[in-house]
């Protein structure tokens, strides 16, 4: 990479005035960090939006043009993105604001709203040029009962890391929060930021995805750009998400999210240096990372330029407003977290559009340790996991057939589901002359597949109940690696429910069941494969391990499984299967 740069700017000043090299040297310079290959849709309903001859970024010797002059040096609580670690007679106030907010906020209130953070990018980040005429961004931060000190903080990190010309605004959106800090008190101190910071209210409270939505129609930007409540954006983080949507329109961009300790607020990377990550997801519709395939990878120059993904995380990221509410922004009929990353990602990509993700753009985020709010009244007025249903409102608008049976295979109870009405979603789909799921898969999710292959049918799913105690196996709510126990049959619920596949893998959820020496276990499944040494005996209720030739028993009067020669007519020995029913029925 060094070697192209001084090599160019060498080139320039030797050069300088040979006429006959100019078109060379202006080819040069355009086409820097340009991808070729796009997986584009041709004469998409979006063509318009891509700009024709647009300045793009390039590689300089010099320090970039957004970067700071010099390092800020600050000293105190947690500067530099140091853990700040309380004294002992704090510890009750820390455990008290851990439960009620999911993170350490005791911790939090003593650090600086302005604090330090190590810069984490790649050093050849520094010295990207990017254009110096990008488009006015709203920063759009909504929240529910969120600590004060993180909501502030990540206000103030967006403040001072951004060339203001760039900020049209910061809006908050208050999802009808009620601890009485987030009221009167916010907006007398947002005034502070002379009208570069605005407050919006919900009347009634609507989950973060309709929030969202409500944002986005509310901003003035003409690029939106949404951050959770608790981030800090890091070194020059948004020029190189606006290069991208500058050079075209449909383009989505993702910051590489770091990590900021929920209990000590350390900031540090999440990913090992230089190696890239892109978001995918598996069958049950869990989000799920997998390192940069080459080809997409050898795709650019530079290993600071962004990539393309098939999906993102969902709560960080900037897109074109146009865009965003001409996709119908998020499909209202989603409620309140989850599956909306999905829905926005595949609209996205099969409607002509594309995500990518932006090395030198890093923005800290505190993954909590559990989620602290409750989804109200929303919530009930659905029947059924709620998150299930947003996953199956996704994949019914946009997964073909075969895909669509991956997932019940994985999930068999959302076959059960209401999704309500999404005829409006399908309707957008044939507007917008959307592609299939195949072509998304073929295209551009092409790796989802090297970790989570396509499914077998089930051959059997539901409780497995041992045919002596009458009790069913089940994971005790325990994760891998464990050893499976058993408990009274619930009839329903996730710690019971099994799966054993065409081709001998038994799962629960997307785990698998294996069992060696010691008993039978949970385990992570192999990534990429779908097989298992199970099989089932019909006449005999036997479950047969075909490696180690034995079958399933349970010891008598304990939990304890192991696998044991087989005594097909001992009722220890003897399961059955029985598929469960939606408890909400
Ligand atoms: N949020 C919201 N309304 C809700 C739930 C969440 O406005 O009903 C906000 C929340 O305050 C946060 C953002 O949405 O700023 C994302 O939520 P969260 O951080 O809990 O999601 P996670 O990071 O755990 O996926
Ligand atoms: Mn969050």
């Amino acid at each position: 990479m060094r070697i192209v740069q001084i090599r160019k700017s060498r080139l320039l000043r030797v050069v300088a005035g040979v006429l006959l090299l100019v078109p060379l040297i202006y080819l040069l310079f355009t086409h820097e960090g340009e991808s070729s290959s796009e997986p584009k849709v041709e004469g998409s309903h979006f063509e318009s939006l891509r700009s024709k001859i647009r300045k793009l970024p390039k590689l300089v010797s010099e320090l970039g043009n957004f970067e700071p002059k010099k390092p800020i040096v600050r000293t105190g609580p947690g500067e530099a993105g140091k853990a700040h670690i309380l004294r002992e007679d704090q510890q009750n106030d820390a455990a008290q604001s851990l439960s009620e907010y999911g993170m350490n906020m005791a911790c939090s209130d003593e650090i600086s709203l302005d604090r330090t953070i190590p810069d984490t990018r790649l050093p050849e980040c520094k010295h990207w040029e990017y254009p110096e005429d990008l488009p006015r961004t709203s920063v759009i931060i909504v929240f529910h009962n969120e600590g004060w000190s993180t909501l502030m903080r990540t206000v103030h990190s967006v403040i001072n890391r951004t060339p203001p010309q760039f900020l049209e605004e910061v809006l908050l959106v208050d999802d009808f929060s009620s601890k009485e800090d987030l009221k009167g008190k916010l907006e007398d101190y947002i005034t502070r930021f002379k009208g570069k910071v605005r407050l919006i209210r919900n009347k009634e409270r609507e989950g973060l995805i309709r929030t969202r939505s409500l944002g986005a129609k509310e901003a003035r930007g003409e690029v939106i750009l949404f951050l959770d409540a608790h981030c800090e954006v890091n070194t020059n983080w948004l020029p190189p998400l606006l290069a991208p949507i500058y050079r075209d329109r449909t383009i989505m961009t993702v910051p590489v999210i770091d990590g900021i300790d929920h209990k000590s607020f350390e900031y540090r990377p999440v990913y090992q240096d230089g190696h890239h990550y892109r978001g995918i997801f598996e069958w049950g519709m869990l989000y799920k990372e997998n390192e940069v395939p080459a080809k997409e990878a050898n795709r650019r120059k530079h290993n600071s330029e962004p990539y393309k993904s098939p999906t993102h995380a969902g709560g960080l990221f900037a897109i074109d407003r146009k865009f965003f509410l001409s996709l119908g922004a998020y499909d209202p009929g989603l409620l309140v977290w989850g599956g909306e990353n999905f829905e926005l990602s595949f609209k996205i990509w099969q409607c002509g559009g594309s995500i990518e993700w932006v090395p030198c753009s890093r923005v800290g985020h505190v993954y909590r340790g559990f989620m602290p709010y409750n989804f109200g009244k929303l919530a009930q007025r659905k029947k059924g996991p709620l998150i299930t249903i947003n996953y199956k409102r996704v994949i019914e608008t946009w997964f073909d057939d075969k895909f669509k049976e991956y997932f019940y295979t994985r999930e068999p109870l959302a076959r059960f589901l209401d999704t309500g009405d999404i005829s409006e979603q399908l309707a957008l789909k044939k507007k917008l002359k959307c592609r299939s799921f195949q072509w998304y898969m073929d295209n551009v999710a092409y790796d989802v597949f090297d970790k989570f292959p396509e499914l077998p049918k089930n051959i059997h799913w539901g409780e497995l109940r041992n045919l002596a105690s009458s009790t069913c196996m089940d994971t005790l709510g325990h994760g891998p690696p464990s050893l499976m126990g058993m408990s009274p049959c619930h009839g329903y619920g996730n710690n019971q429910l099994l799966r054993l596949n065409a081709k001998g893998q038994l799962g629960v959820g997307e785990r698998c069941i294996e069992a060696d020496s010691q008993g039978i276990k949970l385990v992570f499944c192999r990534l990429g494969t779908v097989d298992g040494p199970w099989q089932y005996d019909e006449t005999t209720h036997t479950l047969f391990h075909r490696v180690h030739k034995k079958c399933v028993a349970l010891h008598p009067q304990t939990t304890h499984l192991s696998l044991m020669p087989c005594d097909v007519v001992n009722t220890y020995h003897q399961w059955t299967f029985k598929e469960l029913q939606p408890r909400w029925q």
